[in-house]
């Protein structure tokens, strides 16, 4: 990551606005006298607040405004009926406003895959159903009508998530087989950006290693598997989820290792989209595929188990489908370094995500206990 940043101690017109944006989102107080622009700070009250704000919205909460957290807190800012909202495919709106809208359309019971906050596609087919129902024109897009009617009406829907069971129900329709379905695996960075380097290692090379050991194990089994990158390019996380919808994948595997200035720092760790601090955003399914990614390759290797955890990134968040991102270990933790730079660790892990992923179709009771089902019993 080379990126700019802004943090503790930095001063300038950027700090000022990032202040005001805090300021305005009510996680920092209003200093008294308005900040001078040229000479605004980044004290220890904007780094706690940022650090507060990261929490909730499930970033990785280090007090550092990076690109991600500037949108974040860029589209924290909006509420609904504050603008016209409408499906644009160039350049998707993304807004608390679009995650208030969705949450609303679910409440009354319309059909939404995903609460992401993000105006895509699958939330103008829910607000044009919603349109019809109420007798707007169905044009998908959100203005002042649309607003109005949909404050107007009592929820449908209440207790239970109407997505999660939908989810489950696709998974349900999908069937247990594995020929035919579609895999999207993402080896992390790539090119000039080489990811967390130390011990010899490099993550960029470790991910896409371990993405061809899982590519081949899959495509034995008749899964169609497309890779994200080829070994020297490297798309940005946006990109990388767009090519994943366009494959219409059914799950995606993004591939990653860590590392820490503190060289203790071991394990390996699963994530999936959400935040903790407001589960109806959750991706529920992809909260349960992380949970048997990570069961699989902690009940086959001696990595310690850091568990599985809700974030925003990019990727989990504009994937259409289930995504998981695993950090396979730490190449600055001595012990975890000499086990990825093992090819035969490297294939225990491939089978540990293979065996998750058929394991995501199998229905309670064809499925066998974490860490014993082999390839060769996969349902083909
Ligand atoms: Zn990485």
């Amino acid at each position: 990551m080379n990126e700019h940043q802004y943090g503790l101690g930095d001063r300038g017109p950027a700090v000022a606005e990032i202040r005001a944006k805090l300021v305005q989102l009510g996680v920092l107080l209003a200093p008294e006298l308005p900040d001078d622009p040229a000479d605004a700070l980044f004290d220890e009250a904007t780094d706690q607040a940022v650090r507060h704000f990261q929490q909730q919205r499930g970033l990785t909460a280090n007090g550092l405004v990076d690109r991600m957290t500037y949108l974040t807190l860029d589209e924290a800012r909006w509420r609904l009926g504050d603008r016209l909202l409408s499906y644009q495919a160039g350049h998707l709106l993304a807004g608390d406003d679009v995650l208030a809208l969705q949450r609303r359309l679910l409440e009354l019971g319309f059909n939404l895959r995903r609460v992401d906050g993000v105006y895509g596609p699958g939330t103008e087919r829910a607000v044009r159903e919603f349109q019809r129902s109420v007798g707007v024109p169905a044009d998908g897009s959100c203005g002042p009508a649309t607003f109005k009617s949909l404050t107007r009406l009592s929820p449908k829907v209440t207790g239970g998530r109407a997505d999660s069971l939908r989810d489950a129900e696709r998974v349900h329709e999908a069937g247990p087989r594995l020929p035919g379905k579609i895999v999207v695996i993402d080896p992390g960075h790539g090119d000039a950006d080489r990811g967390c380097c130390s011990n010899g290692l490099c993550e960029a090379d470790v991910a896409f290693d371990l993405a061809s050991r899982i590519e081949g194990r899959l495509a034995a089994t008749g899964v169609r598997v497309f890779l994200t990158r080829g070994r020297d390019s490297c798309p940005d996380d946006v990109s990388r989820a767009r090519f994943a919808n366009e494959t219409d994948a059914d799950v995606v595997v993004s591939l990653h290792v860590d590392e820490h200035p503190n060289e203790i720092a071991s394990g390996v760790a699963t994530y999936y989209y959400g935040t903790a601090a407001d589960p109806l955003r959750s991706s529920s399914l992809g909260e349960r595929f992380a949970g048997l990614v990570q069961r699989e390759i902690v009940a086959r290797t001696d990595l310690v188990d850091c568990r599985t955890h809700p974030k925003t990134w990019e990727l989990l968040r504009y994937t259409r489908m289930p995504a998981v991102r695993v950090e396979l270990g730490y190449v600055s933790n001595h012990g975890d370094a000499l086990r990825i730079a093992d090819p035969g660790f490297r294939d225990v892990v491939a089978e540990a995500i293979v065996v998750a992923i058929q394991r995501v179709y199998l229905p309670p009771d064809m499925d066998a206990p974490t860490g014993v089902l082999k390839l060769g019993e996969l349902i083909r």
